[in-house]
């Protein structure tokens, strides 16, 4: 074969046509092989502060971005401190139906049935024993209202609050909120602002719980050792992501255990940029705020 017509530097190199045909092969076959990386990823997004507004309004853009990531072949996830009664309308309203939901901070995780109707049932499941926290909490905060939710998804609670969707919720004296284990306990004081609660958190020292201080002003209580990352980590070796094909968006200190989560093991933490300064400094990069659109921001250069 003569060489004549190829330029005298650079590095071709001149195969006969078998091998040319081989190499050409090859490359299909690696397309193809899903041993071989394509950087499908896990994208795990909060709702409150990150994909919706305080009134419930959605961040902009954030459907068309979530619908962008999809066809980009990546999946999205939720996970929130919201319980499952008012989370799955937002699947709803973001058009998604992944196969796994993280609600209560990672003390409930759902599995979606097979099946042509969207359903889940609740997969997994971390519950502790809240009568000494609740008897913690009753001393510094006599006048608070105390909601608990149970392993089969049924709450209780103590007085009745506005923005809470009470769906499947009983109420209760609140002698009776500690006479079964609980996936979680949620306390508001609407006389306490978010520090009042960040503080007497630190005053009265919780141990044996997991808690967050939310940005309306509620304490949310899972257990021990449990945050939404614990439940993430099952979700993301059930689905078989590589640990660094990982990208959380949230706002919230109950956040900050799925960005040290992803960031741990070579993936993407972005907070949004109204949330608290530590959360910031928690996730590798921020984006910008809920109401200008950040998680869409995001999603979107994917
Ligand atoms: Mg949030």
């Amino acid at each position: 074969m003569s060489t004549e017509h190829l330029p005298p530097t650079g590095s071709i190199k001149v195969v006969k046509p078998k091998k040319a045909a081989k190499l050409v092969e090859r490359v299909a076959r690696d397309t193809e092989d899903p041993a071989v990386p394509t950087e499908r990823l896990l994208i795990v997004l909060d709702i409150d502060g990150t994909v919706l507004l305080e009134d419930e309004s959605l961040s902009p853009g954030v459907v068309d971005a979530v619908a962008h990531a999809h066809r980009a072949g990546h999946e999205v996830m939720i996970a929130t401190g919201r319980s499952w009664e008012g989370t799955r309308g937002i699947m709803r309203v973001l058009q998604i139906a992944p196969e796994f939901v993280v609600c209560s901070n990672g003390a409930v995780v759902l599995k979606r049935l097979d099946g042509d109707e969207l359903q889940y049932e609740r997969w997994h499941i971390e519950t502790f024993d809240p009568s000494v926290v609740l008897a913690q909490l009753r001393e510094h905060l006599p006048d608070a209202r105390y909601l608990v939710e149970l392993p089969d998804g049924r709450r209780l609670y103590t007085e009745y609050l506005d923005d809470w969707n009470l769906i499947q919720a009983r109420r209760v004296p609140f002698e009776e909120l500690d006479e079964q284990p609980v996936c979680r306990v949620v306390v508001v004081a609407p006389e306490q602002g978010e520090q009042d609660f960040v503080d007497l958190v630190d005053r009265i020292g919780l141990n044996q719980v997991s808690y967050a201080v939310g940005w309306t002003a509620w304490l949310d209580i899972a257990p021990q050792g449990v945050d939404k990352s614990t439940a993430l980590e099952r979700v993301r070796i059930e689905l078989g992501f590589d640990p660094a094909h990982v990208l959380v968006i949230g706002d919230g200190r109950n956040d900050v255990g799925m960005f040290r989560w992803a960031l741990e093991n070579g993936g993407r933490a972005v907070a949004m940029e109204q949330g608290p300064q530590e959360v910031k400094d928690a996730a590798g990069e921020t984006t910008t705020s809920v109401q200008a659109g950040g998680v869409a921001e995001v999603l979107r250069r994917l």
